[in-house]
């Protein structure tokens, strides 16, 4: 299984990665984004491209 790493320090809630992510795994929480659905990440990547702070660095396997 996969999932994003998220540096809270370096997020800004803006939910782009939200958005970004075909597979719903992504929600901002108060104010930080957050994986709430780890089981659905297909690693595509798509969160840690679009994320403009750099907060997403990378997809790990468990
Ligand atoms: S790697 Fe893809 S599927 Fe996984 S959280 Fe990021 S955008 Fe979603
Ligand atoms: S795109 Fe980056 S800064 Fe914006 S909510 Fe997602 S992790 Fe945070």
């Amino acid at each position: 299984m996969s999932h994003p790493v998220i540096e809270a320090d370096e997020c800004i809630g803006c939910g782009i990665c939200v958005d970004a992510c075909p597979q719903e795994v992504l929600e901002v929480v108060n104010g930080v984004a957050e994986s709430v659905n780890d089981e659905a990440c297909i690693a595509c990547g798509d969160c840690v491209e679009e994320c403009p702070m750099g907060a997403i660095p990378e997809i790990v396997e468990d």
